[in-house]
């Protein structure tokens, strides 16, 4: 990470060694934080543009909603820091990161007598996921051991920080027994997401399927991106359950995030996906093009729905 820069704190741009916060901060203890993952990326018109940021500040406020985190600022106020960091920063394309967390104050599980902190950092974040298999081929998945959080233990529709210690200990699993990324199942045993990364797979007709949100996936924004393109472009997504087997004999698999953007899957518990030894299928690609002509600005009809410019 590249400590020069700025970051957004509680409403003031600071040096990128100035956000600091006590060693006592409740969100370090408790892991009572919200976050979000955005990106900006250049544009055809040579400027710059923040890909759903509206989406992705509400999303931000809808988890404080569900831990009665009152951010103090409002979604427009936060978008507009967000255009405020990335400028500050000079970045052309880059991964931008809120938090809010609780403060320091007063130790103990209550979070609520203490305040809430708001950052935005932002940072050059190119490839989240790497193809062990190569570039040409996809993506190497590990179903994990450790199960997703279930809905009645963790509220998954907030993108709290405490999820990720479920997430991380299935990363680190998976990046130990030399896999690029790990598949969660519920305490059903049916498939949920990859461990910041919603799942889909390309049924035999050609469509899509993904697991639905009450799996304990997280509404993932590229999720809905991909979805709404998919359908634009006459292929169907069926929300439905989907089992870890389902996914081995799946044409294609692919993941999607803001960090991981879409990223191909070549192989699952070393079961080849689709015909191809591994390589992207088809529609993996169609929709990976079709998205990377959004978010750059070359569909009309999405660029200027999905797109704040910086300028
Ligand atoms: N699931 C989890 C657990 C995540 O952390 C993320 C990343 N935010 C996603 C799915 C994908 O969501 P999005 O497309 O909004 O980045």
């Amino acid at each position: 990470m590249e400590e020069k820069g700025k970051i957004w704190f509680n409403g003031t741009l600071v040096d990128h060694g100035d956000a600091k916060i006590h060693v006592l901060t409740h969100g370090l203890h408790y892991g009572t934080g919200v976050f979000e993952g955005i990106r900006c990326y250049k544009t055809i018109d040579g400027k710059s543009a923040i890909f759903r940021l509206q989406d992705h500040m509400q999303r931000l406020i809808d988890s404080g909603k569900i831990y009665f985190m009152d951010l103090g600022f409002t979604r427009r106020e936060l978008e507009q820091a967000a255009i405020d960091t990335v400028k500050a920063n000079g970045m052309e394309e880059c991964y931008i990161r809120p938090i809010a967390f609780y403060g320091y104050g007063k130790m103990g599980v209550n979070p609520m007598p203490n305040k809430v902190s708001v950052a935005i950092a932002v940072w050059k974040w190119d490839e989240y996921i790497k193809s062990g298999g190569g570039e040409e081929k996809g993506a190497r998945l590990m179903v994990s051991s450790w199960a997703r959080l279930d809905p009645k233990t963790m509220p998954m529709h907030a993108k709290a920080t405490a999820n990720y210690a479920n997430s991380a200990l299935a990363r680190v699993e998976a990046l130990k027994a030399g896999f690029d990324e790990a598949i969660m199942l519920n305490s059903s045993g049916m498939v949920v997401e990859a461990t910041a990364e919603n799942i889909f797979m390309v049924e035999r007709d050609g469509s899509l399927a993904t697991p639905p949100a009450s799996s304990g996936a997280l509404a993932g924004i590229t999720r809905e991106s991909v979805i709404t393109i998919a359908e634009e472009n006459g292929i169907s997504c069926k929300e439905r359950n989907i089992s870890r087997d389902e996914l081995y004999l799946a044409d294609e698999v692919f993941l999607t995030g803001t960090a991981a953007e879409i990223k191909p899957i070549g192989e699952i518990d070393n079961r080849t996906i689709g015909r191809d030894a591994g390589r992207p299928g088809k529609v993996t690609k169609q929709l990976k093009a079709l998205f990377e002509a959004v978010v750059h600005g070359k569909d009309e009809k999405f660029s200027n729905k999905w797109l704040a410019p910086i300028n």
